[in-house]
């Protein structure tokens, strides 16, 4: 039996941060994944810390995009290659107001950072219609979510700490005989499963607090549109190099039509107003955000005496957060750090779902 400090069982953006963190502070980690579907590997893979909608702060943005752009730094040197693809934005506006609200938001300390001075001798944008022109911001990444889990994986996998597993388990203790089954014999597991954990409190009922909020991605090719940095307009436009775009993302909301081409039509419909030029589709995905009812992450002991620990709840930023909170998660297992309560497993003990 291999004794480790920690399992991590799912091998997304917040199960990659939880190891990373772990293994930077000297612990021995294994890594199971099943190899499913994942809420990352199908993300935009833009990191970011305002909302450029209603040009509000992302909560917590400002301490998230610090600690993600250190984090991510640090992990290209790890990883001895880097990731980052694209940095920069290009924001259209849909109306002078929007134009307006731009320079007004300007006018505060925060967003003089993230928002560039508006350039009134802008260039035209090949193949993109401006009527209301449109701002730029250098503080946006973009990196590709597969290739990160890629790499990291086959570093794992180097040094023996991967495995490609699939987990059955309802309950803790089971949890830890399945674990005992595959040879290993953790102090600490850590679920980071996503949409797909089974494992809660008890107290929490079956399926716990995560809400699977659904969304969907098109990849376009438009060979003339030659777009080098990130444009958001009704939806993200992600340049992929070879004259592969991104487009979306959609947000599936509960209650919603469910036909499987709402999404598609609407990602169509927005780039049929906004593209001068030609494209085709190539690809669409789907995928599922997990997310809770405050749409506040998850994070701290799900049971004692098994020691297990979850990651949960990163709903439509995960990679700009997961660096950060699988921080304050490893602090608080192994320096008995408190977890902020907005993130807290607690929160629901004290305010239990119905
Ligand atoms: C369409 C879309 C676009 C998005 N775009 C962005 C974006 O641009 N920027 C951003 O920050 N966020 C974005 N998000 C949100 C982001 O993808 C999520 O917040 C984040 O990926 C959640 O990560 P996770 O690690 O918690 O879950 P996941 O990525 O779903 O990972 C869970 C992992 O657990 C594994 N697993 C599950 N069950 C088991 C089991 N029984 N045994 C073993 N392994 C198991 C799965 O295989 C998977 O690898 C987007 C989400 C969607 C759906």
């Amino acid at each position: 039996m291999k004794k480790v400090d920690f399992v991590v069982i799912g091998c997304g953006i917040a199960g990659l941060c939880t190891a990373v963190q772990l293994r930077s502070r000297g612990l021995r980690v294994v890594v199971l994944d099943s190899e499913g579907q994942s809420a990352t590997s199908i993300s935009g893979g833009t990191i970011h810390p305002v909302l450029l909608r209603h040009y509000n702060r992302v909560w917590f943005g400002e301490e998230f995009w610090t600690y993600a752009q250190e984090f991510y730094t640090a992990l290209e040197g790890i990883l001895n290659r880097p990731f980052i693809e694209v940095k920069g934005l290009i924001k259209l506006f849909d109306s002078l107001e929007e134009r307006a609200l731009w320079q007004e938001r300007r006018a505060e300390v925060f967003w003089a950072h993230y928002l560039n001075p508006l350039d009134d001798k802008a260039c035209a944008l090949k193949g993109i219609r401006t009527p209301y022109g449109y701002g730029t911001s250098d503080e946006v990444w973009r990196f590709s979510p597969p290739k990160l889990l890629k790499a990291y994986k086959s570093l794992l996998q180097r040094e023996q700490c991967w495995q490609s597993a699939e987990i059955f388990a309802k309950t803790p203790t089971e949890l830890r005989a399945v674990l005992n089954g595959l040879g290993l014999d953790p102090t600490h597991i850590v679920l980071a499963q996503g949409f797909a954990q089974q494992i809660w409190p008890s107290n929490l009922g079956l399926g716990g607090p995560i809400i699977a909020k659904g969304g969907e991605y098109m990849i376009i090719e438009s060979p003339e549109l030659k777009l080098e940095v990130v444009l958001k307009d009704k939806f993200f436009i992600i340049p992929l190099g070879q004259d592969k775009y991104q487009v979306g993302a959609t947000y599936i909301h509960k209650n919603q039509d469910s036909s499987p081409t709402i999404g598609r039509d609407k990602m169509t419909a927005a780039l049929d107003g906004l593209l001068t030029l030609p494209y085709v589709v190539l690809e669409y995905w789907t995928g599922l955000r997990p997310t809770t009812l405050d749409r506040k992450p998850i994070l701290g002991l799900i049971d004692r005496a098994a020691s297990v620990y979850t990651i949960n709840g990163l709903n439509s930023r995960g990679l700009l957060m997961a660096p950060l909170l699988s921080d304050w998660l490893v602090d608080s297992i192994i320096e008995g750090g408190i977890l902020p309560s907005e993130v807290s497993i607690g929160r629901f003990f004290s305010a239990p779902l119905d």
